[in-house]
């Protein structure tokens, strides 16, 4: 969601290092962008566009840039229309801010702000910002002090860049809430503050991740130095770690998307987890476990509950997290609280996790960056070992979270991981049949994912990844719930992709199928070999379309099934022309509550 990159630099070019830093952050999800300068002649400049970041670099190309002090961000609107004026860096009296979150007392701020003749240009909760940097600055205090009075003035999440054209040579940033990272260049010629370290993979060689409430400031005299304040703003070390997110990482390695290869990496990605996986996590003593996420995420914990009550026999509660963090829930002593987040950054992910902890509780976090604020305050932590996540709808992340869930109840010893392999590369194999379906199901009105038993939280990951994706509704529902209202949504324009196994569920979930078809409703059915003797006709049936996947039990027939939700989801999407990458109104890393 939203990013940040900024440089303090010996160089002039800094227009293309902020450009190209703002490029690797679109995976994140944005909807304008804007870079702003500080000239020779001390002269702050900004240049501001909506939509893509190809139409700000069009227009940056048009000038010519010669500074070493620049900030840069990519905006996903959460106060005030998705409109130039409203988007980032914000200016005023000579200084400039890029903010990622919310300001929740902007009001109370501005008002104040207002009765000293300050004037605002946007509607955003950001602008107030830069108008109390330059209130402490009109009250005698240098930037610096300004900047700091103003980050403990500010309440809600932030990471913030500053800068002031009276000062040129001092860069200042704040985090709270928003992650944020200082990065060095190999030549000790540049230094930058960027929300994330992907946007700094060809800039820096070595960064620093800055903790709750830290300030840091970077400095320009005869070398660029920087200096880190905690919340209490006493001067602080942290760990500078190599920054080892490469290009490579960020490519599409020959896929037409990022989407689809991480699509393709869920087979190999499997082992991966499977030959990394080697936490010695005690279960079987727990009363019970406790799963707390958002999204796609939360959906793998949904599955993890069927495997994990059926193989161990422990009692599990999946929550979404930004209901369970302001409820008063009852925490209970013997049970393991598990927090679920691909970035690690997701904020009511977080704030539960912190909720629980304060509560005394053992906290254990499975991420997919291992320096995010989860990984580092959570008690324990599983490294999914994905590799880095670039579509904005998750995809390979998912598989690894189930995955890695599963692998706390299984004996990893008996597990079938060159099967599993296996499984799913048949489906990927198979991707020009899900094509060819997608081009059938793609004006469907609505969809329907359907699923009983363990293809229930699929059914619903199914329906998610597509609406994400194809900007339609879909809802998954447990395959016996929709003659309790969803069926009366059905009809000729509506498409149900039934997931049914040849299970113990399969019988119910093929009637629950015949009650669509009897109401005109249209069938892809997903299903394994063995079921194509127990489909009495179905299969010709002109509304049902089949597709079969190799044999397999539970816990292994999920997966190709995942894989093949995705696929479809995919497929759909390009079939109506949309960008699968950057689904509109979406953003990876969700920062904001
Ligand atoms: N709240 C700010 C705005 O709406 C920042 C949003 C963001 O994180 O990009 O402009």
């Amino acid at each position: 969601m939203c990013g940040i990159v900024s440089i303090l630099s010996f160089e002039d070019d800094i227009s293309k290092k902020l450009i190209g830093a703002l490029e690797r952050l679109e995976y994140r999800g944005y909807d304008s962008a804007g870079l702003a300068f500080i000239d020779k002649n001390s002269n702050l400049q900004r240049i501001r566009s909506v939509g893509k970041i190809e139409e700000l670099r069009r227009r940056i190309n048009k000038i010519t840039i010669k500074s070493n002090i620049g900030i840069a961000h990519t905006r996903w609107a959460t106060h005030g229309k998705v409109t130039e004026g409203n988007a980032h860096p914000h200016v005023s009296n000579g200084v400039a801010i890029v903010h990622n979150g919310i300001i929740e007392n902007y009001q109370e701020l501005k008002k104040k702000l207002l009765k000293e003749n300050f004037e605002f240009e946007s509607e955003t909760d950001t602008e107030v910002i830069a108008a109390l940097i330059a209130f402490h600055i009109k009250n005698g205090n240098n930037f610096e002090q300004a900047f700091k009075n103003t980050i403990l003035e500010l309440k809600g999440t932030f990471a913030i860049v500053a800068i002031y054209e009276k000062e040129t040579n001092i860069l200042l940033g704040a985090k709270k809430g928003s992650p944020m990272a200082i990065g060095f260049s190999e030549d000790e010629r540049s230094y930058y503050i960027a929300s994330d370290a992907i946007a700094l993979s060809s800039l820096a060689k070595n960064i620093i991740y800055l903790e709750e409430g830290d300030i840091v400031k970077i400095e320009k005299q005869d070398k660029l130095n920087y200096t880190i304040f905690n919340s209490s703003i006493h001067m602080t070390k942290r760990n500078i770690i190599p920054n080892n997110v490469s290009l490579s990482d960020v490519s599409k390695n020959g896929y037409e998307t990022f989407m689809l290869k991480e699509i393709f990496e869920e087979a190999t990605i499997v082992r991966n987890i499977y030959n990394n996986f080697d936490y010695d996590i005690n279960i079987s003593d727990l009363d019970s476990i406790s799963i707390i996420a958002c999204g796609t995420s939360y959906y793998a914990g949904l599955l993890a509950k069927y495997w994990i009550e059926d193989i161990a026999q422990i009692h599990v509660d999946v929550e979404i997290a930004s209901e369970f963090r302001y409820r008063n829930p009852v925490i209970f002593s013997n049970t393991l609280y598990i927090f679920i987040s691909q970035s690690g950054e997701t904020i009511d992910t977080l704030c539960a996790m912190r909720m629980v902890k304060e509560l005394g509780r053992k906290t254990l976090a499975l991420v997919n960056v291992e320096t995010s604020s989860i990984a580092r305050e959570a008690d324990y932590m599983i490294k999914l070992f994905a590799g880095v996540e670039i579509g904005v709808a998750s995809t390979k992340a998912f598989v690894v979270q189930a995955l890695s869930l599963l692998l706390l109840c299984v004996k990893k010893q008996d597990f079938k991981i060159d099967f599993l392999e296996d499984l799913i590369n048949s489906v990927l194999n198979n991707k020009y049949q899900l094509s060819h379906i997608a081009e059938k199901i793609k004006d469907s009105r609505s969809f329907f994912y359907i699923g009983r038993g363990i293809n229930y939280p699929i059914a619903l990951e199914g329906a998610l990844k597509i609406k994400e994706l194809s900007y339609v509704s879909a809802e998954g529902y447990p395959a016996g719930e929709i003659k309790h209202g969803p069926i009366a949504i059905i009809d000729e324009n509506v498409y149900t992709i039934a997931l049914a196994p040849f299970d113990k569920y399969f019988e119910k979930t093929i009637s629950n199928t015949q009650e669509i078809l009897a109401r005109n409703g249209k069938i892809i059915l997903i299903t394994t070999e063995k079921a194509r003797d127990h489909l009495h006709g179905l299969e010709s049936s002109k509304n049902v379309y089949c597709v079969f996947i190799p044999d397999s039990d539970e816990p292994y027939t999920s997966f190709p099934l995942i894989t093949v939700i995705h696929l479809l989801a995919y497929y759909t999407s390009k079939s109506k022309g949309y960008d699968v990458d950057k689904p509109r109104n979406l953003a990876k890393s969700v920062t904001v509550e």
